[in-house]
């Protein structure tokens, strides 16, 4: 755990556990501070009341979480989109059993025990939500992004997938079919992008630099040169 969380643990657990000063103080302390969410706070108040009980270990709740938000991202997730874009039979491993092909490339963790792949296509566009939290594909994209959990995306990509994916940048003819998938904790979707053309002759590796974390969500598309609009 870096310092500034173990601080805030600490912080949390003091507060949780009554340590203040009178009422009027802490309003006079909260009108000068950044006060974390109430979601924050409860988070990190369950995680000091697990570690004081002993229930979990701080060295194993600090590897987990590094281990997300520093060694897996969403280049697993670019490693398998390649690999489907050049080779043919594990693409279709990959389309009828996701979990598997992904584990094929040694990407096998929690949160992604069951998972399917969408393929986009000139005539349809997969669009990844989860209306009730923030359900993700963990192994191959790593921890979700701020906007993939915001209220505003959760709902308005329900109502109008169109638009807000103009507003990340991305028309869509109106002769493209938008689907928008809603994960759950059961089942978490990875979208399997187009191959952009002219990119005949590169590497797979060449490729795998090419797919954003954004384009395995649907909220953009892959081209030649990055992302595309
Ligand atoms: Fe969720």
């Amino acid at each position: 755990m870096d310092q500034t969380r173990r601080d805030f643990v600490i912080a949390a657990g003091a507060a949780g556990t009554g340590g203040g000063g009178s009422p009027k103080e802490e309003a006079h302390q909260h009108s000068h501070q950044d006060v974390p969410s109430d979601l924050t706070l409860r988070v990190k108040a369950l995680e000091s009341l697990l570690i004081e009980k002993g229930l979990v270990e701080p060295a194993a709740l600090d590897a987990l979480i590094d281990t997300f938000e520093h060694k897996v991202g969403p280049k697993n997730g670019a490693r398998v989109v390649a690999r489907a874009w050049v080779d043919p039979a594990y693409k279709q491993r990959l389309l009828s059993d996701a979990p598997s092909a992904i584990a094929e490339l040694g990407f096998r963790s929690g949160q992604g025990e069951h998972m399917m792949v969408l393929e986009n296509g000139p005539k349809v566009h997969n669009l990844v939500i989860c209306t009730l939290c923030s359900c993700y594909p963990w192994p191959v994209l790593g921890l979700p992004p701020v906007w993939y959990k915001s209220s505003a995306y959760r709902s308005r990509a329900v109502i109008d997938p169109r638009g807000v994916l103009r507003e990340f940048g991305l028309e869509l003819p109106d002769d493209v079919e938008v689907r928008v998938w809603d994960s759950t904790a059961e089942l978490r979707y990875l979208v399997l992008p187009e191959r952009p053309a002219g990119t005949e002759d590169f590497s797979e590796e060449q490729l795998a630099s090419l797919v954003s974390r954004d384009a395995m969500v649907g909220v953009a598309k892959v081209a030649a040169h990055g992302d595309a609009q």
